[in-house]
């Protein structure tokens, strides 16, 4: 049995950790909030650490806003003085991806929302999306776009089955592309429900494809590449702060950088040790080297 990883962090270990990093990753949902409410002291620890030099920076895989809307909300819940560079979303970097680096010449067919329809508006990128069952229209009968050269697939929650099949349809063609925004399976909500995230749409043209989509979201490094094609941030000396072992610290050591599990979120103290503990070798980049609590544990090591 390792005894490497899950390290209870007390707070002058906080202080000693924090020392040797300039960049912190914080991932949004389950760490500095859950839904509407702030985690309580999230918004001083951040505060705080931009205070002490520290570059900030905000991971999330939730694709449903656009960063102008995540400003908004980090003013809303109590965070001062969150600007756009700082908060990387995966609708965000799917537009940067389609971009940047698939540099797409045509359209894009969007299983999505309004936050990925702004982000990829924003970065000049045409799309089409958002179109409801017409009743008695099938796929048999309905037109395709010859001009589609990627599929965007992400959180939608007016999902339908002839979106699915109009995907399956483009996808049919090898040359067209095929993203998804990120992968998480489900989300946790207030009193026990669930809702069924971008993973789960991503999985159904999976199996309907017989593809594999490429993901932009955490655990894929793309959202760290994003960061660091912008500013000096070495892995070395940065942390990443999350609540899901096989996202936020599948990233953190996929990307070369130290993990911090808070337990706030979706992944228990149980599972991280079980994955530590556990001796298949693939395993053990869910491991999380330190646990805290929550973030507020790092206010007396910010505090003097
Ligand atoms: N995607 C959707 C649709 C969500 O509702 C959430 C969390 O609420 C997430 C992704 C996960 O976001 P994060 O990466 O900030 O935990
Ligand atoms: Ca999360």
């Amino acid at each position: 049995v390792s005894s490497r990883g899950c390290r209870r962090l007390r707070s002058s270990q906080i202080r000693d950790l924090l020392d040797t990093k300039h960049c912190v990753l914080f991932d949004c949902d389950g760490v500095i909030w859950n839904g509407e409410k702030a985690v309580v002291g999230a918004p001083e620890v951040v505060s705080l650490l931009k205070k002490r030099g520290k570059n900030v920076f905000f991971v999330t895989n939730n694709c449903t806003r656009p960063r102008e809307s995540y400003v908004q909300k980090f003013s809303r819940l109590g965070f001062k003085g969150v600007g756009q560079n700082e908060i990387l979303s995966s609708a965000y970097c799917s537009a940067l991806y389609l971009r940047d680096v698939a540099k797409v010449q045509g359209k894009v067919f969007v299983i999505g929302g309004d936050g990925m329809y702004k982000e990829l508006r924003q970065a000049g990128i045409p799309f089409v999306g958002g179109e409801s069952d017409a009743a008695g229209v099938t796929i048999s009968d309905c037109p395709l776009d010859s001009d589609i050269k990627a599929v965007l697939v992400g959180y939608d929650d007016k999902l339908n089955f002839m979106k699915l099949a109009k995907a399956c349809c483009y996808l049919r063609n090898p040359e067209c592309l095929f993203l998804a925004t990120d992968t998480d399976p489900w989300h946790p909500l207030r009193e026990g429900r669930v809702i069924p995230g971008s993973g789960s749409l991503t999985a159904a043209l999976e199996t309907a494809t017989d593809r594999k989509a490429t993901v932009i979201g955490k655990p894929s490094r793309f959202m760290f590449e994003c960061i660091a094609s912008q500013f000096a941030v070495d892995p070395a000396r940065s942390l990443m702060v999350g609540d899901r072992l096989k996202t936020d610290v599948l990233f953190g050591a996929s990307c070369g950088v130290d993990t911090v599990l808070t337990l706030t979120g979706v992944s228990t103290l149980e599972e991280a040790q079980s994955y530590r503990d556990s001796h298949a070798p693939e395993e053990q980049a869910f491991v999380p080297d330190y646990v805290v609590d929550t973030i507020a544990d790092f206010l007396p090591a910010l505090e003097d």
